[in-house]
């Protein structure tokens, strides 16, 4: 989905429709997984800025939510806030906001936003990620096992006759 404007994805995802009834805020996952979780980032905050007129763009509340949809589906207003929100990270990045985003180091798309990659760190022990997994984005990591796995065994890929 390619977008002009924050407007024009409020009218698409509904964002516009937005009652401010909470709902999405009190059952995002985001509160009992983030200890910097705040109504600011919440999908209700978010929304109402946008509504507000605030620059979204460049709020570091949009880098938090988890994308899971949970609030979509409790939504009276029937408002998209994942489709919203992926939409708004997309213009801040054409922005050039790209300091809140992990991207593949190959074919440079977006991967994930650093605040879930810092609180993954923050559960494991060493707080480290296997460089593979963070480097690349799921399509390059998948052409890249394929290929390591092409040159352990190059015979096995042709066929005989
Ligand atoms: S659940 Fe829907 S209508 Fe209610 S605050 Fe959230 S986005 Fe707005
Ligand atoms: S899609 Fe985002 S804002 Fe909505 S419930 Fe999931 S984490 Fe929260």
């Amino acid at each position: 989905m390619k977008e002009d404007s924050v407007d024009d994805l409020m009218k698409e995802t509904r964002a516009l429709l937005c009652v401010e009834c909470g709902k999405c805020a009190s059952a995002c996952p985001m509160t009992e997984i983030f200890e910097d979780f705040s109504y600011e980032a919440s999908p209700r905050g978010i929304v109402e800025k946008a509504l507000f007129g605030f620059d979204v763009l460049t709020d570091v509340g949009i880098w938090f939510c988890l994308t899971c949809e949970v609030c979509t589906q409790l939504c009276p207003a029937g408002v998209r806030f994942r489709d919203f929100v992926q939409g708004v990270r997309a213009l801040a990045i054409e922005e050039g906001v790209t300091e809140h985003g992990l991207f593949c180091e190959r074919c440079g798309q977006f991967i994930v936003p650093m605040h879930t990659v810092n609180y993954i760190r923050g559960k494991l022990n060493g707080g480290e990620v296997p460089d593979g997994y963070l480097c690349m984005c799921p399509r390059c990591r998948q052409y890249d096992f394929t290929a390591k796995m092409r040159a352990l065994s190059p015979g096995r890929s042709r066929v005989k006759l």
